[in-house]
């Protein structure tokens, strides 16, 4: 075959989805081009980083590659980076880009991702006022860190309370402001919620819950955020961290089925079959749960792009991944195994109220749901073998520290 009648896959979105879609693709055999394309004017990088690592300074853009450039490089992968597609025509199989260009595909993988929500209010558009997405963001946020400086998250999720321990821990008087009666009360139980609001205060920042903001005042720049209860706080800068969107736009004007997400198969196929999608930007049936989910986690968008690989190439393979997560805060590293919507009893093990170690179990029933280990890598591990297991699980042998974790696995 020439190398002109070789398939041509295009993958839409070059961050951790369209990478591994890119890399596994050779790796399973495709001998076509792989043209990745992506909006960023920078080589693929690791989003999580960003509130961590990135935004203290510690770390800097070139450490953060998703792979390194040379694997990209050797594995014949052109990137075109800068680009934005704005339409897929699916019957003629081609995109066009923002800059007038064209691409032609016989393949179209989609991972773009998803953005923040915004919120509009008075003085929102104000100089000093930040979302947190892409590294171009945080180099925006960077003029405005500084020691003696005040901060002003507003968002109590993963990314919220991420971005004010590390401004903390930079130097600045941070204040967390939270909508809803609790911190990350979408995604955990009210003892985790309460351990991070705890560990929070215990290092300076301040936590308002059921806060709502109403304006942001300054004269050109941001002075000050206004809540609801007539409160005023000082602030440099407002971060805005009130959860994320799935980029659907492109996929519901080609027609694709879009439901909260692009909706994929068990292969990551959407509605056209020449078309997957993987990552953020999707919404898929999980076999583990047996729900839709959307996903919003470094793993999905790797072990899904694995998958819509794998379906490029003519070898599907359901995927059947446990999502797990990770989140870091001062000295505590959260890792949370499993989806724990939907659980009615909880097993504890360890001190939630004082210090800095302890594990969450969550059941349905007697089946175990999912793991919240906070500085216990051990019970995530332990968590993850026994929710894939479907073990049976003793729970006051859980709950019972006597009991190593190595002992539990089998219990
Ligand atoms: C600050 C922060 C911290 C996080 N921390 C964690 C963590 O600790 N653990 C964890 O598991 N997850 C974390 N996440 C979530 C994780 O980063 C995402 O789940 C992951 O990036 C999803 O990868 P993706 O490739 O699906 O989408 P994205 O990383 O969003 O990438 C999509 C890419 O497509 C591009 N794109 C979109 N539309 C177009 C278009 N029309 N044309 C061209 N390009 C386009 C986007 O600009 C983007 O570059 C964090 C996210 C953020 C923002």
């Amino acid at each position: 075959m020439s190398g002109m009648s070789k398939p041509k896959c295009v993958i839409v979105g070059a961050s951790h989805a369209g990478t591994q879609l890119a890399l596994s693709l050779r790796q399973g055999g495709w001998e076509g081009r792989i043209l990745l394309l992506g909006d960023e004017p920078v080589d693929p990088y690791q989003r999580p980083p960003l509130s961590k690592g990135i935004l203290s300074g510690e770390k800097s853009a070139e450490q953060i590659p998703i792979r390194p450039a040379a694997v990209i490089e050797n594995a014949g992968i052109e990137l075109k980076l800068g680009h934005r597609v704005e339409s897929i025509d699916r019957e003629r199989k081609v995109l066009r880009l923002a800059s007038g260009e064209t691409e032609s595909y016989h393949k179209l993988a989609l991972t773009l991702g998803a953005y923040p929500s915004t919120i509009t209010l008075r003085g929102s558009d104000k100089s000093g006022v930040h979302y947190l997405r892409k590294l171009a963001d945080v180099d925006q946020i960077k003029p405005f860190m500084g020691i003696g400086k005040s901060a002003v998250i507003v968002g109590g999720g993963y990314i919220g309370l991420e971005a004010g321990a590390i401004l903390r821990q930079t130097g600045m008087s941070v204040t967390v402001l939270e909508a809803l009666p609790r911190v990350l009360q979408r995604v955990t139980a009210p003892v985790v919620s309460e351990f991070y609001e705890r560990l929070h205060r215990e290092e300076g920042v301040e936590i308002f819950t059921g806060a709502l903001v109403t304006s942001i005042e300054g004269e050109n720049h941001v002075e000050r955020v206004h809540c609801a209860d007539g409160s005023e706080l000082d602030a440099d800068l407002v971060i805005i961290a009130v959860g994320v969107l799935p980029h659907t736009r492109l996929a519901a004007q080609a027609g694709l089925d879009v439901e909260d997400g692009i909706l994929v198969d068990e292969f990551a196929h959407t509605s056209d079959p020449d078309i997957v999608a993987a990552g953020d930007c999707t919404r898929h049936f999980n076999p583990i749960y047996q729900r839709r989910v959307r996903l919003e986690s470094v793993q999905n968008a790797m072990d899904q792009a694995k998958t819509a690989a794998a379906t490029l190439n003519g070898d599907p393979k359901p995927y059947h991944a446990l999502p797990w997560f990770w989140s870091d805060q001062f000295d505590v590293k959260l890792q949370i195994a499993g989806l724990s919507q939907g659980y009615d009893n909880i097993v504890l093990r360890g001190d939630p109220e004082s210090g800095r170690s302890f594990a969450v179990f969550y059941f349905q029933g007697n089946r175990l749901l999912a793991v919240d280990a906070i500085n216990r890598p051990g019970e995530f591990m332990l968590g993850k073998k026994l929710i894939l297991a479907e073990a049976a699980v003793d729970k006051s042998r859980l709950a019972d520290e006597s009991f190593p974790v190595k002992d539990l696995l089998g219990a």
